[in-house]
Order: structure tokens, then C-alpha cells, then sequence
């Protein structure tokens, strides 16, 4: 009898053992494909999801407690024709170099996402047009001497960026973004290594 009784103890704290251990490797599980989901794996910056959410967040904090805000789109210049010329390797090269750069000069609570392709967008709170503009200047020229080097290929790399900030006609985070789309698109086609507004 006691030995039953000892012998069914056992075995439900071995269970419970079992379970345990199994629900702490689904948890970590559970934060590894979140991580994932929301680091993009080349840059190591926010994927373009994660991005938006905090970019609809900090819009709606800015209207609220009428804050200034700014954001910068980025866009690598002839980066199709740095993958054609020295390999696809070093266009992925130029992306985490850039994204690094980037990271590295923006401050603390600035975000940086990749938006796709050799497209990123950086948002920042507390920043008006001036010290937006300050910032996209500073980021250019970071990306102007940031020189990607492979065996066989040296190659410049240099971006384009439009500017846009937070104004009292903006409804949602998406009218920011696209002035700042706009002005991007004008930074192209005044010739490129440019900020525009
Ligand atoms: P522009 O100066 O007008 O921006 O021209 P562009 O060549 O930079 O732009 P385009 O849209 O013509 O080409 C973008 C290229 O980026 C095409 C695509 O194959 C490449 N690309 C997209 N994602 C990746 C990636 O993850 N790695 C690499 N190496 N290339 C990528
Ligand atoms: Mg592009
Ligand atoms: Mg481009």
C-alpha cells in the first residue's frame, strides 16, 4: 500500500516536472517568433509592423499632448545598381551597414524600421522641422562616408531622404507619412544624396 502510494507520487511529481519544463520551452519559444517578427533579420531593425505600431502610437501621444513630431523616409540611392555591379552579398551588406549607422546616430527614443527593400523610416518624437532636417542632414552624410567594401568591389553608397513633421491638418499617422513619401520623392528627382521637405 505505502509503496503504491509512494510509487503514484513520484510519478505525478515527475509530470509535473515534465510540464514545467515544457511550458517554459514554449514561452521561450513564444518570445523567440516574437522577436522575430519584430526585428527584421538582415538589419536588425524594426520590421515595418513593429515600426507602424509604435508610428500610430507616438501619433496619437504627439495630437494629444500636442507635441511636435517629425518623420524621415530613407531611401539608398542606385541600390539596384550596387546589386547588379558587386553581387547581391554586398547590397546586403550596404542594408546592415547603413542600418547600423543610422542606429547608432539616432537617440534613444527615435525609431528606426525598414520598411522593405532598401526603404526605412525613421521616427522622431519631440523633433520640429528644423531638427528634423538637422538630423536627415546628419544621416546623409554619415551614409556618404560610409564606404562598403568586398574583395572584389568598393562602393559609395549615398541616400535620399524626405522630411516631413506633424501639423495640425495631419488626421493619421498615414498623411505624415506620405508628405514625407512625397518629399522623398522629390529628394530623387532633384538628383539624389539630398534631403527634401
Ligand atoms: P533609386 O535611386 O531611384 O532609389 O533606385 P534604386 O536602384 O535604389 O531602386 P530600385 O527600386 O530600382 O531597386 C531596388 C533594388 O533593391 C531592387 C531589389 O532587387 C533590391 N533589394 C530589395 N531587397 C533587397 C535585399 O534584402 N537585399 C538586396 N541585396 N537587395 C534587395
Ligand atoms: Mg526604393
Ligand atoms: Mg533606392
Amino acid at each position: 500500500m505505502f509503496g503504491s502510494i509512494l510509487a503514484i507520487t513520484l510519478a505525478v511529481s515527475g509530470f509535473a516536472v515534465l510540464i514545467s519544463r515544457t511550458q517554459k520551452s514554449l514561452l521561450k519559444a513564444r518570445n523567440d517568433l516574437e522577436r522575430m517578427a519584430s526585428i527584421d533579420d538582415l538589419t536588425q531593425v524594426m520590421t515595418r509592423r513593429v515600426f507602424f505600431e509604435h508610428a500610430e502610437r507616438e501619433f496619437a501621444r504627439a495630437k494629444r499632448q500636442n507635441e511636435v513630431l517629425s518623420v524621415l523616409m530613407l531611401d539608398i540611392d542606385s541600390f539596384k545598381h550596387i546589386n547588379d555591379v558587386c553581387g547581391h552579398g554586398v547590397g546586403d551588406l550596404v542594408l546592415s551597414s547603413c542600418a547600423e549607422t543610422w542606429a547608432k546616430a539616432l537617440r534613444g527614443h527615435d525609431y528606426l524600421g525598414r520598411l522593405g527593400g532598401e526603404e526605412f523610416c525613421v521616427l522622431l518624437p519631440e523633433a520640429d522641422a528644423q531638427s528634423a532636417v538637422e538630423v536627415a542632414n546628419r544621416l546623409r552624410k554619415l551614409t556618404e562616408e560610409l564606404a562598403v567594401y568586398s574583395q572584389s568591389c568598393c562602393k559609395q553608397v549615398t541616400v535620399s531622404i524626405g522630411v516631413a513633421s506633424l501639423t495640425e491638418l495631419d488626421t493619421n499617422w498615414q498623411t505624415l507619412l506620405n508628405r514625407a513619401d512625397q518629399a522623398l520623392y522629390r529628394a530623387k528627382n532633384g538628383g539624389r544624396n539630398r534631403v527634401e521637405t
